[in-house]
Formats: structure tokens, sequence, C-alpha cells
């Protein structure tokens, strides 16, 4: 039996950018009795505990033992200590800010040269361009975007792809991936899935083939494909909804 559930956020858990739905924290509670439960996202800590950990109000100290937050791609990785009722940060690997200077240039001149800097469209306080330490993010449309106007903006990725490309031009020594709805995630090469499965793998001493990796971006370019290429066993979902069928599945097998 597999050890280890890990999962993408946005997309898999919950509809992107906003709280995991009843469903799936019960799941998931249920869940962190059976496996080490590993949520592995672009996002950071503090959108983890809001999207995630905030919603699994009916676990155990003795459960939330058994989360594994891999945030920022898995550059950071938290653990919960029961006995200081709190997470703490086991690792870290940050971008420089020189590295961080480069990748929101290059973004941020790509965008407008394409017409795609929206910077008109963002609320108060928002940003287009965000600097999550291990990561840099794009997200056309900023944080707070409603989802409606995220889903219309780049449904065919054509958009980000061609962004992606013109970054690839601009500062080549990155990496850029496309995920969630309106978002490009830009690394240093290697800083992707493959690093914080890889470091998730010596954190909780499993092997490949004790994992089973849910995602929705499992094609070619996509932002859970290197998962895939690593030969991870995957379930490619559509939706948290498809997520919910197959964790009912599972647990239905263990009951
Ligand atoms: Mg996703």
């Amino acid at each position: 039996m597999k050890k280890v559930l890990a999962f993408d956020v946005d997309q898999t858990l919950n509809i992107a950018k906003t709280p995991i739905p009843d469903d799936i924290a019960e799941l998931l509670t249920e869940c962190l009795d059976h496996f080490e439960i590993c949520p592995i996202s672009g996002q950071k800590f503090d959108q983890f505990l809001i999207q995630i950990v905030d919603r699994l109000e009916n676990a155990t100290p003795k459960q939330l033992e058994h989360l594994h937050l891999f945030v920022a791609q898995g550059t950071q990785y938290y653990r919960y200590d029961a006995k200081k009722k709190d997470w703490t940060q086991v690792y870290n690997y940050p971008l420089t800010d020189e590295q961080v200077k480069k990748i929101t240039k290059a973004i941020q001149t790509a965008a407008e040269e394409l017409g795609y800097w929206e910077a008109d469209k963002l609320q108060e306080g928002d940003e287009i361009i965000e600097n999550r330490l291990s990561q840099v993010t794009f997200s056309a449309l900023g944080q707070k975007a409603g989802t409606e106007a995220k889903y219309a903006w780049d449904p065919d990725h054509k958009k980000r792809e061609a962004i992606v490309k013109r970054c690839k031009e601009l500062a080549p020594e990155f990496d850029y991936e496309i995920g969630g709805t309106t978002s490009i995630n830009a690394i240093t090469p290697g800083m992707n899935k493959v690093f914080g499965m890889t470091h998730m793998m010596e954190e909780l001493k499993v092997k490949k083939s004790d994992i089973l990796y849910f995602g929705d971006m499992t094609q070619p370019g996509g932002n859970d494909y290197p998962v895939v290429q690593m030969g991870i066993d995957t379930i490619t979902v559509r939706s948290h909804e498809d997520t919910a069928y197959a964790l009912r599945g599972i647990l239905g097998l263990i009951k």
C-alpha cells in the first residue's frame, strides 16, 4: 500500500486560491490516520494555512503530525509540532535578491510587450508579481481577483505560453511553469516539484513507489508534469471533485 498521498493544491484540492471545500477537508482528515499527507504547491506558507490547515479544524494534534506542508513547490518544508501546537520550518531554499530582480524584470517586460500586463485591473494592495522567496510568481490579475475573471483570462494557456516563450529569451537561466488559472512560476532550474518530491522522500524516508500523487496540470509544460517524469504514480484530476472520488475509493478499500 502507498504510504504517502501527495497533492497539488490549486484545482486539485480546491477551486484555485480558495479554501478547500468541506468534503475534501473531511477526507483529508480521515486520510491522516492512514497516510502521510503532503500538499505541495507554489503557494506561500500563509496560503497553506488559510486554504488547508484552517479547514482541518477537526484534526487532532496527533493527526496533524502526519500532515507535511511542501510550500513554494517544496523549496520550503513545514511540519507540525504537537508539543508546541504550532508549525515549524524544517528547511528553506530561497532565491537571491539578484535572481528575484532579474526574473521580475523579465516577466514584466514580456507581459508588457505582449499586452498582457493588466495593472489597471488590480485591486488595491494587490500585485501581479510576487516574491515567494523560493520562486517568483506572476498572477496576471493579481491574487485577489475573482475566480470567474481568472478562469476567463487564459483558459487555453496561450497567453501564458507566449509570456513564457519571451521570458525564456529575456532570462533563459530560469525555468517558467504554468500553474493555477493565471499564474506562471519562475524558479531556478531544478527548483520545481522534482526538488520538492525528492526532499519529501528524504524527509519522510520513503521511496518513489510509496507515493501516490494527485495533480491537475500533469501535461507537458504543466507544473505537475515533473512529478510524472520522475516516475511517481500520478492521478490526473480535473478538479477537487475528481480528487474526492479517488479519496473515497482509497478510504473505502482500507475499511
Ligand atoms: Mg494545480
